[in-house]
């Protein structure tokens, strides 16, 4: 077994043993809310936003984008699971800042090792054959973060299967303080839309 394996299997035999009534959970989230945030390994939503098992959904990817994966969740979210509110939340000092859809798609097709960024830029140090793959995937990088949080906030409003009754609110996470600071102009494109009137007999 690996180092790692060993120690997630001790770790989680621990968190067996004191468990309690966990157990006994419902499967619905009790507080009703869905977070989409980075999968980035400084961020702990559980311990950013005060989670605890129960509670809500967390779905989590490269940048906390509003892919279409990530909205299959949120609508199974709402749709079945009750949750009526939903925050974008995106952070400082995100690798998905760090390159571009054409560099990822160069080292890929050069090697499919780990690649090493220097001064100069990312350079492929592997061996091996690379893919042409890689092209055909929207790698969803960004420059400008508060940009990302309001996009990905609109695409999630605008959606056709999102009910323009969920309000979603933006945020960036600030690495180096642990704080979520709103982006007022996502927050703004993800208030809860007025309902059209629906006129009867037309
Ligand atoms: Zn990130």
């Amino acid at each position: 077994m690996s180092q790692i394996l060993d120690e997630v299997l001790a770790a989680n035999q621990q968190y067996v043993q004191d468990f309690g009534d966990k157990g006994s959970l419902p499967l619905l989230p009790g507080r009703r809310f869905a977070i989409l945030t980075c999968m980035d390994a400084r961020l702990d939503p559980a311990k950013y936003a005060g989670l605890a098992e129960g509670d809500a959904h967390v779905i989590r990817n490269a940048g906390g984008r509003a892919s279409d994966d990530a909205i299959r969740s949120l609508v199974i979210s709402y749709k079945l699971l009750g949750t009526r509110e939903w925050f974008v939340i995106h952070h400082t000092d995100c690798g998905m800042q760090l390159f571009t859809d054409e560099i990822i798609r160069g080292l890929l097709n050069q090697s499919l090792e780990t690649a090493v960024i220097d001064e100069t830029g990312w350079q492929d140090i592997g061996q091996g054959l690379g893919s042409a793959e890689a092209q055909f995937v929207d790698w969803l990088t960004f420059r400008d973060l508060a940009e990302s949080v309001r996009v990905d906030v609109q695409r999630i409003r605008n959606h056709p299967l999102v009910p323009a009754t969920i309000p979603v609110h933006g945020f960036i996470y600030d690495v180096k303080t642990g704080q979520l600071i709103e982006v007022p102009e996502a927050t703004e494109a993800g208030k809860v839309k007025v309902a059209a009137t629906r006129v009867v007999g037309k």
